[in-house]
């Protein structure tokens, strides 16, 4: 059972990939357990969470859904990527293995591919070995890059989640944003649960829908600081249109049903003085020149078409 609003890319493997190990995988309605629990079926063995989720920044009361879990002896698997292991701690909250894509928040700074499983001893060690035999295996350099940059994660993660509950503020009293989403704020539906199962902070992620009279893209081109970037987590802030890249391979509909459209932007927020990356937000949201119509999601649809004729080969 995989909770609805996850990475592009889980959400990719378990509609293209599950099928062809004979696994069956069943995507809930939302994030409650209302929607988990009706997903139940007799060969049901694993819950599978993303809290904060992407892009949305969705919060799943983690202690809840592992609860109801252990009742119905299922193991528990969360994508904890976004909060990092600074400003959540799941196995605490009762999930049996944690992943992180080491090359967002434990990287740090952008120049390195790698991810890390957590678990007891017995799980972990069952996946090191198909790790193995499958050669996903880092090089000595990223190694070694990922074990400096690890030193700096807490004072990082600290700073990056300190300047996007700013940005999130300044964002929503922003005449030309319609929306914002970010855990920290009050008016998140999460926020409670999020206070109760993060510290310290509420991450560096958050998005943002802009009044329909501007082109997000456009918006985007006219910051001159903040860099468009798919990927997140670094030191330096970036933006990325998920509409665009990486929820594009979603159809209409479903994207729609996750309230991804054309305005919403996502801000990976770094580590830079903050008033410096408001005065870049607020000249580009309200730049003439981003009163354009929206821009359509091209190039990737037929990428994912490739992606599948690959795949059925
Ligand atoms: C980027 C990302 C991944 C995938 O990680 P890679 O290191 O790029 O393979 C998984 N989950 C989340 C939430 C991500 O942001």
């Amino acid at each position: 059972i995989f909770q609805r609003s996850l990475y592009g890319g889980t959400w990719a493997l378990l509609h293209k990939g599950f099928s062809r190990w004979g696994i069956e995988a069943t995507v809930a309605q939302g994030v409650d357990l209302a929607s988990l629990s009706a997903c139940l079926r007799p060969n049901t063995r694993l819950v599978y969470l993303e809290t904060p989720s992407n892009p949305l920044l969705g919060i799943t009361n983690i202690q809840e859904i592992t609860a109801w879990a252990k009742q119905h002896n299922l193991l528990t698997v969360i994508d904890n990527t976004f909060a990092t292991p600074i400003l959540q701690k799941p196995l605490t909250l009762g999930c049996d293995v944690v992943m992180h894509s080491a090359t967002k928040y434990l990287s740090g700074h952008s120049d390195l591919c790698a991810g890390a499983v957590v678990g007891d001893a017995a799980s972990v060690a069952k996946i090191y070995e198909m790790c193995k035999i499958l050669g996903g295996s880092l090089n000595a350099v990223d190694v070694a890059l990922l074990e400096r940059s690890m030193k700096t994660l807490s004072v990082r993660v600290l700073q990056q989640s300190q300047n996007a509950l700013t940005l999130a503020q300044r964002l929503q009293q922003h005449p030309k944003v319609r929306d914002v989403f970010y855990p920290g704020l009050e008016t998140h539906p999460g926020h409670e649960i999020a206070k109760q199962q993060m510290q310290g902070g509420f991450g560096g992620m958050l998005s943002f829908a802009i009044d329909p009279d501007r082109d997000a893209l456009r918006v985007q081109q006219e910051l001159q600081w903040i860099a468009p970037v798919m990927s997140l987590g670094g030191v330096e802030t970036t933006i990325c249109s998920p509409y665009l890249t990486s929820h594009a391979g979603l159809s209409a509909e479903e994207r729609a049903e996750e309230g991804i459209h054309e305005h919403v932007l996502r801000l990976s927020v770094g580590i830079e003085d903050v008033d410096d990356l408001w005065k870049d937000l607020e000249r580009a949201l309200s730049s003439e020149d981003a009163l354009k119509s929206p821009t359509e999601p091209a190039d990737m649809g037929d990428q994912w078409k490739a992606f599948e004729q690959d795949l059925s080969k």
